[in-house]
């Protein structure tokens, strides 16, 4: 009997848990560990973050429904991973062996990338985390008690996932809209994509073209290759770059409210050990999702180390998105599942890419496949349907993950005949 652990439980590592377990049978151990005691549904964040939902509806215990698949569950922040003894360690002291390791830790939310960012003593706030959606939501309500003022969103240099900054500037303006108080606001949109519609993609379809007008539509207006070098209180400093990399003008933008997407990183613990990452702490992994050094961990998710689609003027990078994700956490549980049955592993994922952006009140769709250019397809379409499918998808996934399954054959067969599959 082998014991298989996964490290993380988020959109990665539930699902990572609950396949592992429908592949392997009751044969084998499974044990999820997570620095925290409950699952959070991250897309719901922006919405969390205007008052549009609470804590409770995108948010789960997790041992409740992980014990339920015969899957233990420990909560608590793994301090460091000793791959050559096939042990890690928590904060606790507890030293935990396994046979087989997922890493699924997510990211490393990098305010320090930038002086003065971050909502813990900084003074740029996140959607990253519920608890930062929170803070957000707050300080949000001050300013619509104040009536007025600059609200500024955007994402820092080396984000990679710039969709939630699209969406939370589209979606304040929809509910400043409802409210009826958006021309008292002046809304801009602050990011390090080199154009419009970038989205660490290098685009996708029109998005250029279609994000361009809305934000038009919209009235926010936007920098772009936007280096944001420091952040005071009220206050966000920008070098715009040219092309070439030279600053091409600096901008000094003051500000009631900011949401400005960090960098990304992997987590301490991963990122400590010599020979699993590249320098920003991205766990390395083969085409079977397996580390190439230590062949009993296999890594999934936004942890792992994908290089950047395009050199931009200001870094960023390719962001991991969800389906993609669950494309290679499928890809690993086979592989997994083989090397227990003694066959030599050979899955690979797809990393087809498909998106729903909420904007509101309308949103925005889009197909890659694969999400890495040259792709076979790419579509970016806009509508009113998209803003209720994100709405069906939170219910879903979320109910999902509490059933324990994560692909039902009526979502691959759906999936399937659109030419999307994940392995
Ligand atoms: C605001 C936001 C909105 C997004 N919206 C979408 C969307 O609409 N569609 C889409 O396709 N993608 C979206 N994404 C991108 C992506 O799907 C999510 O970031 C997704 O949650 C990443 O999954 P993950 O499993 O890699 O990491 P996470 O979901 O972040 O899970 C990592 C888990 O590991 C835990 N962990 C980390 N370190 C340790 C440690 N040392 N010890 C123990 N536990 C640890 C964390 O607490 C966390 O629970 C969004 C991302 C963000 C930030």
């Amino acid at each position: 009997m082998a014991h298989i652990v996964v490290l993380g439980a988020g959109t990665g590592g539930m699902p990572a848990a609950y396949e592992l377990r429908e592949i392997l049978g009751d044969g084998h151990d499974i044990t999820v560990i997570n620095e925290r005691d409950y699952f959070q549904f991250v897309p719901s964040n922006p919405w969390l973050a205007v008052g549009w939902r609470k804590r409770a509806d995108i948010t789960f215990d997790i041992d409740r429904y992980l014990s339920r698949k015969n899957i233990k569950f420990i909560a608590g922040r793994c301090s460091r991973l000793d791959p050559d003894n096939s042990t890690l360690e928590l904060e606790n002291g507890q030293t935990i062996n396994y046979d087989y390791l997922m890493v699924t830790t997510g990211p490393k939310l990098f305010f320090d990338e930038v002086p003065g960012a971050g909502p813990h003593g900084g003074h740029t706030h996140s959607v990253c985390t519920v608890d930062h959606a929170e803070l957000l939501w707050a300080d949000y309500q001050k300013l619509l008690d104040k009536g007025s003022g600059h609200i500024v969103v955007g994402a820092m240099p080396f984000a990679s996932c710039f969709g939630p900054a699209y969406e939370f500037a589209f979606i304040v303006d929809s509910d400043l809209r409802k409210r009826k108080i958006r021309h008292k606001f002046k809304m801009t949109y602050v990011s390090s994509e080199p154009y419009i519609g970038h989205l660490g993609l290098a685009g996708v379809g029109d998005s250029r073209g279609m994000l361009e007008h809305e934000l038009r539509n919209h009235h926010i207006d936007w920098i772009v290759n936007a280096r944001t070098t420091r952040v005071e209180a009220g206050k966000l400093f920008v070098d715009e770059l040219a092309e070439d990399k030279q600053v091409k003008k600096q901008h000094e933008i003051a500000f009631d409210l900011a949401m400005m997407l960090p960098a990304f990183k992997g987590v301490d613990a991963v990122a400590g050990v010599e020979g699993l990452c590249n320098p920003r702490g991205f766990v390395i992994v083969d085409e079977l999702h397996r580390s190439p050094r230590w062949k009993n961990i296999y890594s999934a998710g936004v942890c792992i180390a994908i290089p950047p689609v395009d050199a931009t003027p200001v870094p960023t990078g390719a962001p991991k998105t969800g389906y993609m994700i669950e494309s290679m956490v499928t890809s690993a549980v086979h592989n997994i599942a083989d090397e227990l049955a003694g066959k030599e592993p050979h899955t690979t994922g797809t990393w087809n890419t498909i998106c729903l952006a909420d904007f509101g009140d309308t949103g925005a769709a889009f197909v890659a496949l694969p999400q890495l250019p040259p792709r076979n397809v790419a579509w970016f379409k806009k509508g009113k349907w998209v803003h209720m499918a994100k709405i069906a998808f939170e219910k879903y996934f979320i109910r999902k993950m509490k059933k324990g399954s994560s692909e039902p054959f009526y979502e691959k067969s759906i999936l399937k005949m659109m030419g999307i599959t994940r392995i």
